[in-house]
């Protein structure tokens, strides 16, 4: 019987040899045996001894190995011959996650928006006024793929507003890595869905109706959550995100049993930064005592976590609307060069930083890595607390085991 890689799985080499499960979005480690055995399936190459005289001959070990495989969604035996990237040793750290600001336009007007005035200003009601070409997003897109990135979050401003959305959507299915969509759900129609390439959608929710209506606009509210159910109903895997501000305080416990009875995958919550658009919005701004317990409220993983002995995020990098690229969106003004430069070169260019270059004398330390970067920089230091964090580590309420 032939086997062969099924179209969700890749293999990536990371930090350590790995393939990963794109749709269930699950890294599998492997050692180098059993990494070399799976390659034996990357292309089914027709000079293959594998493909002539049939996959037979394997040892117990092998085979044991190779129903594990078809259990987890890694090995089929259904034919395919996707043409698949080369797997080739990642940078160190390696790059896994990549935040791709197509544009910066936006429907909206958020009062919370970390977008800089610096946008050209609005036009035809529309915020901002950048947005990537078709052959940067495909360039950075390969290149990302080619650094075995893992994935990719397509975010905005508003990215359904990118002019071309529809031709950068029917390029997404030729890249084997995870494509996320984080929209504020008002254009997601269900002819959107219908042809959506991703696999799973992002929706900010920033509170119940009145809280988050306060922020996003009236009606918002509504429109999101019907995109919500819409998308689940489309099959899609779905997660949201959520700031934290002083209307929403009282809605944690409602949003929570809210999401998990529609069945959303991942929950962020986050404090916003004080940057942007939020600098003039006193009133939707929140302290570090008031806010930073409900940290703790959330499931799932993020982007932004930091890997043993390093702070946030350590295998992430931004690429801004106007071709920058970043540690993180916050940190577009001290960017690491231009993707022309090559997503590879900016990647170099980003220092890592320890945990033990922090100023945090503490001993949530590990779980915690410091918090955001960017936040700590707002509030005097940048090596210094993230006071949010060291609300929510402290609160009696919230301290990890
Ligand atoms: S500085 Fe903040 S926003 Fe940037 S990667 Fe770190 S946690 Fe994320
Ligand atoms: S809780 Fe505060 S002091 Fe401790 S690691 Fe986090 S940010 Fe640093």
């Amino acid at each position: 019987m032939n086997y062969f890689l099924t179209k969700e799985a890749v293999l990536k080499w990371l930090e350590t040899p790995s393939v990963y499960h794109i749709k269930r979005d699950e890294l599998y480690e492997l050692d180098n045996e059993a990494f070399k055995f799976l390659k034996k399936f990357q292309n089914n190459p027709p000079s293959s001894p594998f493909s002539k005289g049939g996959m037979g001959g394997f040892s117990k070990n092998e085979n044991k190995f190779i129903d594990y495989c078809i259990k987890e969604g890694i090995l089929t035996t259904e034919k395919n011959l996707l043409k698949r990237p080369h797997v080739i040793k990642s940078p160190k750290p390696s790059l896994r996650y990549l935040e791709l600001q197509i544009t910066d336009r936006c429907n909206l007007r958020c009062k919370h928006c970390y977008i800089k005035p610096s946008s050209p200003p609005f036009s035809k009601g529309r915020m901002g006024g950048f947005e990537l070409s078709l052959s940067r997003i495909k360039k950075v897109l390969s290149e990302f793929e080619e650094m075995q990135g893992l994935r990719v979050l397509i975010t905005g401003g508003e990215p359904l507003t990118h002019s071309r959305f529809t031709e950068i959507n029917a390029m997404l299915p030729q890249f084997f890595i995870r494509k996320i969509l984080f929209t504020n759900g008002l254009l997601l129609n269900k002819k959107i869905l219908k042809n959506l390439n991703v696999d799973e959608i992002q929706i900010s929710i920033d509170g119940l109706e009145k809280a988050h209506d306060s922020l996003r606009g009236k009606g918002t509210f509504k429109k999101a959550i019907e995109a919500v159910k819409n998308a689940i109903n489309t099959e899609f895997e779905v997660s949201v995100s959520t700031m934290v501000h002083p209307a929403n305080l009282g809605d944690f416990d409602k949003m929570e049993a809210l999401f998990k009875g529609l069945g959303i995958k991942d929950w962020t919550v986050d404090v916003p930064c004080i940057t942007g658009r939020l600098e003039k919005h006193t009133e939707v701004q929140i302290s570090p005592d008031k806010g930073g317990k409900y940290l703790a409220y959330g499931y799932g993983d993020g982007l932004h976590s930091g890997a043993s002995g390093f702070a946030c995020g350590l295998h992430l990098m931004s690429v801004t609307a106007d071709g920058r690229a970043a540690k993180c969106t916050f940190y577009a003004d001290r960017d690491a060069g231009n993707i022309k430069d090559g997503l590879g070169e900016c990647w170099q260019r980003i220092k890592p930083i320890k945990l033990s270059e922090l100023k945090c004398d503490c001993k949530h330390i590990e779980i915690c890595r410091g918090g955001c970067r960017y936040r700590a920089k707002l509030l005097g230091d940048s090596m210094g607390k993230d006071l949010y964090r060291c609300a929510l580590y402290n609160h009696p309420f919230n301290s990890p085991p």
